[in-house]
């Protein structure tokens, strides 16, 4: 033990524990919270033992929520007829931070790999494909990674549907704001053109 205390050494454990935390942060963090008053403590151990507790996933969409149905599904505002397909959490607060979405989501908590064992069945996909017949959904947008298990996951679903009458459409894949062009991939520029924008459309997101 380099500590004087095993107390201090377990909670650098713990905090180190973290991703992207390494020992050094986990020291720092700890020391700041052992200056800390003891509500603040108690306030900060509380916070992540309820949501620990008491996080949920939605009935509808699969979200994290605090309620049996999320606060994007709930919200009156959103376009209820559009539903982006995305593979976790952290997609949704990505395209939630764009702030150029109004429509709601479907997390399927992972893609098909069948290589990790992730089949249909691990995936929110039966859910999907029965909310799109019972609720009228007239576009489903794919927002899935870019690679082989992406699109495999994206044709799957699209076999599903069957002849629902539903539109499918995929997120343009292009070259990174404030990418230079030549390091792109051929793959990335090739899509690129392929799925090119008018124009208009371009310039109103750049300005948004
Ligand atoms: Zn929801």
């Amino acid at each position: 033990m380099i500590f004087s205390s095993k107390l201090i050494e377990d909670a650098v454990r713990a905090f180190a524990g973290l991703p992207g935390i390494g020992r050094k942060s986990a020291l720092r963090m700890v020391l700041h919270l052992l200056k800390q008053e003891p509500e603040k403590v108690a306030e900060f151990t509380r916070a992540i033992a309820q949501m620990h507790q008491d996080i949920r996933y939605c009935s509808q969409c699969h979200n994290v929520s605090d309620a049996e149905v999320c606060s994007i599904c709930s919200n009156p505002g959103r376009q209820r007829s559009q539903v982006c397909v995305v593979e976790n959490l952290r997609d949704v607060i990505a395209i939630e931070s764009t702030q150029q979405y109004s429509g709601l989501y479907h997390v399927l908590g992972g893609i098909l790999s069948p290589l990790d064992g992730i089949g249909p069945e691990q995936l929110q996909i039966d859910s999907l494909v029965q909310r799109v017949r019972e609720q009228g959904i007239q576009e489903l947008i794919m927002a899935l990674s870019p690679t082989i298990e992406g699109d495999t996951t994206a044709y799957y679903i699209a076999r599903q549907l069957g002849d629902t009458p539903v539109t499918l459409t995929a997120i343009a894949r292009g070259i990174a704001f404030g990418g230079e062009l030549e390091y792109a991939d051929e793959m990335t520029l090739a899509r690129s053109i392929a799925k090119r924008l008018p124009m208009d459309s371009y310039m109103s997101l750049s300005k948004a």
